[in-house]
């Protein structure tokens, strides 16, 4: 799928795609194929075991746990577990109401992407009702079979995903890729704690494998890998691609496939703003796939074998076989096979280098590498120490503010006590005037009165 040449990685885009030509992005995962042609080939492989069982659905149904039964309990049960699936064939009931099915259809189109809380609120309508109940029903019968293997997990959310769009047969493909946004967003958040990283497979291990292997290569330089990396001298504002690191560690904290694969398109947009900054000339997919190499191995994101298979997994086709998130991601995956199979050449080393540097037995280029270091070290330190000055200026004028603040309301205070005194003081004269005027008047006009 990659080659390496005589400095970098070297991808074309055509080495991206699918084995077999279908147009739409391989992965390293599924042998180069897309989705699609993948399950197309792992079906045919396993097809004489399934054409044995009663069902005309092409879709593998096999539980792990019924296989040991008879064979015709087995079938029954897996019918009834269908049934909870999916409910009744998926078309709707035309007969019962179509004029209402219509209606909600076009209460569906008006559906922007990207508003999940519109979808739930329609969803949650009275005339959504059959669509709510299918997917609580599937939510429900996943948990319940939560330790089946995860692999049937997958194809039985494939086959959701399949079936659920089959309502919206009616609407624009947009439309409906917009709806199925919606749906993988509803059922995988509450699915995901279920089956991310699940006990039926060996994806922990491959994670802390993975994670290792990032780890012993901590001495690779983007110089190595051919990466256009900004010049010492005019940069200080320390790793063009510290943005890019940050979205790919954020990719493990999202629960939906499609939230984590915009961690990878934003980590991938990151990478080419971080390679437009050292050069002049517009990124090419080689230096991106040496960006992203060096990216993935600065962050070592956690357990990024099991987020790869989680969105293989439990994704929608269409965002993982098309468009920009299928690149990206496509290229993601190449980015890590390529760190599993790194070895000398492929950095532009002897095999002797290579094996020196993995057996720590030399610091690259020796006196150079340390002082590399050391100069790394210090633009850290200079970066660091910008920031506090920041911080303790932030502090200054904060604590200046609240001060001039506390001045103020003291200020307002007193002027406050000295109004209400003089209020107060002349509440009291004007008391004891009335008080005076009122007995001298009277005094008067007894006086008056008695002349
Ligand atoms: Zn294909």
């Amino acid at each position: 799928m990659w080659t390496d040449k005589q400095r970098g990685i070297r991808v074309s885009k055509e080495e991206l795609l699918c084995k077999n030509a279908c147009g739409y992005y391989g992965n390293p995962l599924w042998q180069g194929f897309c989705s699609k042609c993948w399950r197309e080939r792992a079906r045919s492989v396993g097809s004489p075991r399934q054409d044995t069982r009663p069902s005309t659905d092409k879709s593998p149904l096999t539980f792990s746990k019924f296989e040991e039964k008879k064979n015709s309990e087995k079938g029954r049960r897996i019918n009834t577990v269908r049934k909870f699936f999916w409910g009744s064939p998926s078309t709707p009931k035309r007969q019962e109401s179509s004029e209402s099915y219509t209606n909600v259809l076009k209460a569906y189109q008006s559906l922007e992407p990207g508003d999940f809380t519109g979808f739930l609120k329609l969803l949650r309508s009275a005339p959504s009702q059959r669509l709510q109940s299918q997917c609580t029903a599937f939510l429900n019968t996943m948990e319940a079979y939560h330790d089946l293997k995860v692999q049937k997990q997958s194809d039985f959310v494939q086959d959701f995903y399949q079936s659920f769009a089959e309502c919206f047969r009616g609407l624009p493909e947009a439309q409906v890729t917009c709806i199925m946004e919606h749906v993988e967003k509803l059922i995988m958040t509450r699915l995901h704690k279920w089956v991310f990283c699940h006990d039926s497979c060996d994806d922990e291990q491959k994670d802390l494998a993975l994670q290792r292997r990032i780890r012993s290569f901590n001495w690779v330089t983007p110089q190595m890998l051919g990466v256009p990396f900004p010049d010492k001298k005019t940069e200080v504002t320390g790793d063009p691609f510290l943005p890019a690191i940050t979205a790919i560690i954020e990719m493990d904290a999202k629960r939906a496939p499609q939230d984590k694969l915009a961690c990878v398109s934003k980590c991938s947009q990151h990478v080419f703003e971080g390679l437009s900054g050292s050069s002049t000339e517009p990124a090419n997919a080689d230096d991106f796939l040496s960006g992203l190499i060096y990216v993935v191995l600065k962050a070592n994101p956690p357990r990024l074998h099991s987020n790869i298979k989680y969105v293989i997994r439990f994704g929608l086709p269409h965002s993982l076989k098309a468009g920009e998130s299928g690149y990206y991601f496509t290229n993601l995956s190449c980015a890590v096979a390529f760190i599993e199979k790194l070895d000398g050449p492929a950095l532009n080393l002897s095999p002797e280098e290579f094996e020196g540097y993995m057996l720590r037995q030399h610091v690259p280029s020796e006196g150079n590498e340390r002082l590399q270091v050391s100069s790394d070290t210090r633009l850290m330190l200079e970066d660091l120490k910008g920031r506090q000055e920041k911080v303790d200026q932030g502090v200054d004028a904060l604590s200046m503010e609240l001060h001039e603040w506390v001045q103020a309301v003291h200020s307002q205070l007193n002027e406050a006590t000295v109004q209400l005194a003089l209020v107060q003081k002349e509440l009291t004269a004007q008391a004891e005037l009335t008080q005076e005027s009122s007995s001298p008047i009277s005094g008067s006009i007894t006086e008056r009165s008695g002349q």
